[in-house]
């Protein structure tokens, strides 16, 4: 088997059919992990427990245990997961040091499917970025081409993916995490509808809008991991009681009926790039070819999303964030003596070490929407508008079963470019945002390449709880990309 091409049914099936071992399959994925991270920086942390984990699942394996549909299959997770025993950290030094003694309700149901866990994947810190900057372990490159980003803030997950350092890993999408990076590396990223899957022991940013979702690298092994990671928990009580529908067996390729809309406000070509607007264009003509039909539809308010979702997650951060008080555990400033040291100097101290430049920039912005006599006219208005746009994203649904649109501007920036102008960072985010303020599910699908050989992804978007079809119009466009099964060797 080649494991740089199985795919999680090829892994697993071996697994349990006992044809190859856990343990050999974790310790291939370690190996290239070990050698070849130190020039991505993807990882944070390796697990050094992997291959005994391994080999406690092939022990259960021997005396006759169905150890899950994952059998096997070694994931990378952004630290943002808590894992039990295993340091996560946020990508943040105030959490440098933070070992919890859970495991996250996603861990836990990857666990319990037969996951090993080969370490902890970089990330921005407290998944506030849009390049993988500003992460306290420092800046994750593109396997790509090593001098651009691998976009934010689930750049680990999706360098670690994209050059096979782990068979699949989790990423974090509060406001395009998941897809973007997906999009600037080449793999499938997936962010179901908020309350699909459990926040549950994921490092809280702004929880209106996280959502958890599989980075992987084909819409197959994205629709398994879904099953394993979706579903009620009563540990988290936004989670949607919904039966979760068997994606991986339901996919198909053939999209007769299917109604996808392109959204007038997204189509209209005004500062995209060429390659993306290109990239767009063939994924229109792809799923038009395989039977489906095109329609335009109109959400308005999304050009207001980006104003919209720099208030509510700053606003909703600063408020998740104040626990950082180096009180209860995580950064604790050092005093010579603690004798004529009051409670504020302690937390600006220890706040002031702990976290990075763009999160104090957050909480300060967030802090300021929430005070009193500015909370209306900042969180409050936003939170109106989030709901009209909301109700216009349910009537643009009326007419289309998926949107299609870009999922970012351009391809892969460079590293540094952007990093010292928040506002150019923060536009990044002009496609993304939206889905979250409206809880809907999107995706990022590798499609095209630019002309510089960069992986360039397209956007689907559903209404909520419809993940099936969105999928199934991913798994016709994966068949006909020109980034399917790539692993990039250029570094
Ligand atoms: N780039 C956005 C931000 O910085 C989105 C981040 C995310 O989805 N976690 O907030």
């Amino acid at each position: 088997m080649d494991l740089l091409k199985a795919s999680f049914k090829d892994i697993a099936g071996a697994v349990q059919g006992k044809k190859v071992s856990a343990r050999e399959v974790t310790k291939f994925f370690f190996d290239r992990a070990e050698k070849l991270d130190p020039k991505l920086n993807s990882y944070i942390q390796l697990n050094d427990k992997a291959l005994d984990e391994a080999s406690s699942l092939d022990a259960r394996i021997v005396k006759g245990e169905n150890v899950g549909p994952l059998a096997g299959v070694p994931f990378g997770i952004k630290d943002m997961f808590c894992t039990k025993g295993l340091k996560t950290t946020a990508g943040s030094k105030i959490l440098a040091n933070f070992v919890p003694p859970y495991d996250s309700t996603v861990v836990e149901r990857l666990k319990k499917s037969g996951v090993t866990i080969i370490g902890k994947l970089n990330q921005d810190e407290f998944a506030m970025g849009s390049s993988n900057e500003t992460s306290a372990f420092g800046a994750v490159k593109n396997p790509w081409n090593t001098d651009c980003v691998p976009g934010g803030s689930s750049g680990g997950s999706a360098a670690a993916q994209a050059s096979r350092l782990c068979a699949g890993t989790v990423g974090t999408d509060t406001g395009g995490s998941i897809r973007q990076p997906a999009s600037f590396c080449g793999i499938v990223g997936v962010k179901p509808t908020y309350g699909r899957i459990s926040r549950y022991g994921i490092v809280a940013y702004a929880s209106s809008l996280d959502q958890a979702g599989p980075m992987v690298s084909t819409v197959e092994d994205a629709a398994l991991s879904l099953e394993v990671m979706c579903g009620h928990d009563e540990r988290d009580a936004t989670t949607s009681q919904r039966q979760v529908p068997r994606f991986s067996q339901n996919l198909k390729e053939d999209l007769k009926g299917l109604k996808i809309g392109l959204m007038k406000e997204y189509m209209t070509g005004s500062g995209l790039h060429a390659d993306v607007q290109k990239t767009v264009q063939a994924a229109i003509d792809t799923v038009k070819a395989r039977g489906a039909e095109i329609v335009e539809v109109s959400v308005p308010l999304t050009e207001y999303a980006v104003p919209m979702y720099y208030l509510i997650a700053a606003s909703e951060c600063s408020s998740n964030l104040a626990r950082y008080d180096g009180v209860k555990y995580g950064h604790r400033a050092q005093f010579e003596s603690l004798g004529g040291v009051d409670l504020e100097d302690f937390y600006k101290k220890t706040r002031g070490e702990g976290f990075g430049k763009e999160v104090k920039r957050r909480i300060m912005l967030g802090t300021y929407c929430l005070s009193s006599g500015y909370y209306d006219a900042y969180y409050n208005k936003a939170c109106q508008v989030r709901r009209l746009m909301r109700n216009q994203y349910d009537d643009a649904f009326k007419k289309c079963d998926i949107i299609l649109s870009p999922v970012t501007t351009s391809p892969a920036f460079r590293l540094g470019d952007r990093i010292s102008d928040p506002l150019a960072m923060y536009l990044n985010d002009i496609f993304t945002v939206s889905t979250n303020l409206a809880g809907l599910p999107g995706m990022s699908v590798p499609f095209g390449m630019s002309a510089d050989g960069l992986p360039i992804g397209v956007q689907l978007t559903a209404h909520h709880f419809e993940e099936q079809k969105m999928l199934n119009a991913g798994f016709a466009l994966e068949q006909s990309s020109s980034v399917k099964a790539k692993v990039p060797h250029v570094y």
